[in-house]
């Protein structure tokens, strides 16, 4: 989606798969190189085919961003802010240090250290490994002090981060672009869905007032500015009793940001090229949209039958070219865009229903 971007603006894009051969990335760049983040012929290649680094997956390896740094390239974000954001212990201290609230917290290396931080916060927690995760994975909730062997076991190969479990009333997500020279857009706030852990659905505006609208987008403007940002970061928060509690960020383009592409004058990766190359931020601002993701469970008996989607007007369907469907993987997805985002949601769940019948 930032390769369509970019070559709408006359940019030309070289991609680094991770491995894959004939990914959706290199379906839309002049240069896919099939390798592994860690292949440092790959990353030389990289580097000499490109005049500036962006990312659109932060678990990468860090040495990328000095290689490109070494050979004189912008790096946007910087690696520094890649590596935050793949450890989460390094994620929260930079997070408290930009000011803002995150779920009480304790780090774990042993099992007694899982008992201590159990003791210090209360039950329940959620264990989660400190560094590469995402949508759940090496995540372990734990309500009952028994659990807590079978946890360490389960994930104490690694560094965990242990959390309170905070009572939210919804999830919300705020997507922000900030421009070398230090101009912040965001794209309003997005309120989430979750299910197994992955992004189910995504309605903004977010059902909230006004106050707390202007506090999340506030908290993802100071992360931010704070952190130096350069591109885009999406910062994931609870909307709990007490206030915005931030859960994590990414810096890059999220999934709860795609209904941007069709709900605002310039989307999530629009803006990610803006702020990359050095142009000026765009208008963020999104009319009322809702999304629904499709994940491979949808697929596992071949491709499903699209036509009630085509039947409807104003429902956008993104499908991303991936060749195997699993359990849980990401497809694509669909955004509705209109007047009241009850209303979309409704429309794009029941779409989403109808494709599984067939
Ligand atoms: P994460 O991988 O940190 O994004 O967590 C995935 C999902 O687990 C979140 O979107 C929440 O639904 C849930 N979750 C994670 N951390 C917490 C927490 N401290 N309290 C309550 N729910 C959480």
């Amino acid at each position: 989606m930032l390769g369509y971007a970019a070559h709408q603006h006359g940019y030309r894009v070289a991609v680094l798969t991770g491995g894959d051969n004939d990914s959706p990335a290199g379906a839309v760049a002049e240069v896919e190189i099939a390798a592994g983040f860690d292949d440092e012929d790959a990353v030389k290649r990289l580097v000499a085919e490109s005049d500036v680094i962006t990312w659109e997956f932060e678990n990468v390896d860090a040495g990328i961003a000095d290689a490109a740094t070494n050979a004189g390239l912008e790096v946007r974000p910087s690696g520094r802010i890649i590596a935050t954001a793949q450890d989460r212990r390094a994620e929260k201290e930079a997070l408290t240090a930009a000011g803002v609230a995150v779920a009480p917290w304790r780090s774990a290396e042993s099992e007694s250290e899982l008992v201590s931080a159990v003791n210090e916060l209360g039950l329940p927690v959620i264990a989660k490994a400190a560094r590469f995760g995402y949508d759940g994975k090496g995540q372990a909730r734990i309500e009952r002090r028994a659990e807590i062997a079978d946890v360490w076991r389960r994930l104490g190969a690694q560094r965990l981060v242990v959390e309170s479990v905070v009572a939210f009333e919804r999830e919300l997500s705020v997507i922000v672009a900030r421009s070398h020279s230090g101009e912040v857009v965001d794209h309003g706030v997005m309120e989430n869905r979750h299910v197994d852990h992955i992004l189910d659905s995504t309605v903004t505006p977010a059902r909230l007032n006004p106050e707390r609208l202007n506090e999340a987008t506030a908290i993802a403007a100071r992360i931010a500015s704070e952190w130096g940002l350069v591109g885009v970061l999406c910062v994931e928060m609870f909307d709990a009793a007490h206030g915005l509690v931030v859960n994590e960020v990414a810096p890059r383009p999220h999934n709860s940001g795609h209904c941007t592409i069709e709900a605002s004058p310039t989307s999530q990766f629009e803006q990610q090229l803006r702020a990359v190359v050095g142009m000026p931020l765009g208008d963020g601002r999104c009319r009322p949209a809702a999304m629904v993701q499709l994940l491979g469970d949808l697929f596992l008996e071949g491709c499903p039958d699209w036509s009630p989607v085509f039947a409807q007007s104003g429902v956008h369907l993104h499908l991303y070219g991936k060749h195997e469907a699993r359990r849980g993987r990401k497809m694509g997805h669909l955004t509705a865009v209109g007047d009241d985002p009850d209303v979309l949601l409704d429309r794009v769940t029941a779409l989403r229903q109808a494709l599984t019948v067939r």
